[in-house]
């Protein structure tokens, strides 16, 4: 679904990822660990052109989202939903209008259809008899669900989830892993950048760990967390397990 090929990015002359290499699978989930500042946030961010990619080149489902002649960076980006570590919820709206701007705007939902999908994804995040409230409304955790609920309502192909959970006090990440669980279970692509170790063990097919702009570690789970093989994967999971 998703390959990447020799992807350069740079920040001026900082070098911050180094020609990475990385094919996606469709329904594979797709862990990326590693150290602060390692490049995981701009790899993401390079897939729907967030960040602009310096060199290398990235296909998404058949197409490189660089070729602007015959593609339309933001129809790629409707197919590919993204989840911050900071909810980024419309606050002047309520949690209804939130989930059916985009579909209503971008895909020509009519309202009552919008509506309809929305209760579905409240109903799936658990959160039905909040659809009336306001983000300030809600707690972190309740708003990131609504913020997975609305990346969903777009019907995407692939979920990009940059460490959804880490600015939520420590009882709310429970309830927003379950729904990524979830969801993962359905079969949906993803790619998550998490500190969260459990769960990647748990619900990855695949862990990635990156290190200063390279990924110099991948495999499944139990390779990963038993048997790194790189000193630099070593030290990092010495440290985060
Ligand atoms: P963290 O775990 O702290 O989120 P990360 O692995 O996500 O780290 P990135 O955010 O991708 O790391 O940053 C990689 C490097 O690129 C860092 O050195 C960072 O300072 C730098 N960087 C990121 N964004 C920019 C930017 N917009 N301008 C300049 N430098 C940047
Ligand atoms: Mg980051």
């Amino acid at each position: 679904m998703i390959e990447i090929s020799d992807l350069n990015k740079y920040f001026g002359k900082l070098h911050v990822l180094k020609g990475i290499d990385l094919k996606v699978e469709t329904g594979e989930v797709v862990v990326v660990i590693g150290p602060s500042g390692s490049g995981k946030s701009t790899l993401l961010r390079c897939l729907n052109r967030l960040e602009e990619p310096s060199s290398g080149d990235i296909v998404f489902e058949g197409l490189s989202i660089l070729d602007d002649e015959n593609n339309d960076i933001n129809k790629l980006r409707q197919k590919m939903g993204m989840v911050f570590q900071q909810f980024n919820l419309f606050n002047h709206m309520d949690v209804m209008e939130n989930i059916t701007l985009a579909p209503i705007k971008l895909k020509n939902l009519k309202q009552a259809e919008a509506v309809s999908v929305a209760r579905d994804l409240l109903d799936k995040v658990g959160l039905l008899e909040k659809e009336k409230a306001y983000p300030a409304q809600l707690s972190g955790g309740q708003q990131q669900r609504i913020a997975i609920a609305r990346a969903l309502a777009m019907s995407p192909d692939v979920m990009l989830f940059d460490e959804p959970t880490s600015a939520l006090d420590p009882e709310m990440v429970g309830d927003v892993l379950k729904v990524m669980k979830d969801l993962a279970a359905e079969g949906m692509t993803m790619i998550i950048v998490t500190h969260e170790m459990s769960f990647a063990r748990d619900v990855a097919d695949r862990v990635l760990i990156m290190d200063e702009g390279i990924i110099i570690e991948e495999g499944n789970p139990q390779k990963i967390f038993n048997q790194p093989e790189h000193p630099r994967a070593k030290d990092f999971l010495s440290r985060v397990l």
